[in-house]
């Protein structure tokens, strides 16, 4: 099976859209969102039917530090504007999608994956992946072989080799990447609907279960009518100009 791995879309439809089209040209069967699928963006209704329709249909989701805003529990180390947008956001949700990101959990195990936000030591604490070391405590609190997360917004590969400490592997552009059996994983989606890595083409992968590969992709889309959007709303005109920067 092949599974589209999508983390931090953040109220971006633009990004969504482009990302979902793609991984239906790459022969995705499965969805699985990784956290954050609200916050800083102007589209957050649009995307949570969106995910709320492929989840009716087999499709997973985890709880995002945004999305816990938005349902009513604000993350107390978020940033001024990231606040702002969690609390201009609530309000423009239906009763169903806020009861969708309410029900959330923060981790998910499918086979010998776990799916979870930020680290998988202690996630509601929404402690970042930035390094081997972070990569290391993630793994190290749970038993399955892969853990892919998000929370970061640049896309980043770590691989453990038995009895050996974590390494990094940065991924580039879309090489099949072996997940080989012998070794436990830990991959950092890039962001959907807000990269930060230099990059502005919204970040998704594809994990294909048969043949254990894993492929990040960079797919381009309209950033212009996104950031649009963002200044239409009133929210902070920085928000939308660094979709562009991809900062
Ligand atoms: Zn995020």
């Amino acid at each position: 099976m092949r599974i589209a791995l999508l983390a931090d879309v953040h109220a971006n439809r633009e990004a969504l859209e482009a990302c979902l089209e793609h991984a239906r040209a790459e022969c995705a069967e499965r969805h699985v969102f990784l956290g954050d699928l609200v916050g800083y963006g102007a589209d957050p209704e649009w995307v949570l039917e969106t995910a709320m329709r492929l989840s009716a249909g087999g499709a997973l989701a985890v709880l995002g530090n945004h999305d816990s805003g938005a349902a009513g529990k604000p993350d107390r180390a978020m940033h001024r504007d990231a606040r702002l947008v969690v609390e201009w956001t609530r309000p423009r949700l239906s009763a169903p999608a806020l009861d969708f990101l309410a029900g959330l959990p923060l981790m998910v195990e499918d086979g010998d994956r776990l799916y979870v936000h930020a680290s998988a030591r202690g996630p509601g604490r929404w402690d970042y992946v930035h390094d081997a070391e972070d990569a290391q405590l993630s793994l190290g609190a749970v038993r399955s072989r892969i853990v892919f997360c998000g929370h970061v917004h640049a896309p980043r590969l770590y691989c453990q080799a038995a009895r050996c400490d974590v390494a990094v592997a940065l991924p580039s552009g879309d090489d099949e990447i072996p997940l080989v059996h012998s070794r436990r994983w830990l991959a950092v989606l890039g962001a959907v609907g807000q990269p930060r890595d230099g990059n502005p083409d919204a970040a998704y992968a594809v994990f294909d279960t048969d043949q254990d590969t894993l492929v990040f992709y960079r797919v381009p889309y309209d950033v212009q009518e996104a950031a649009r959007k963002i200044r239409a709303a009133g929210l902070p005109e920085w928000l939308g100009s660094r979709l562009a920067q991809g900062r």
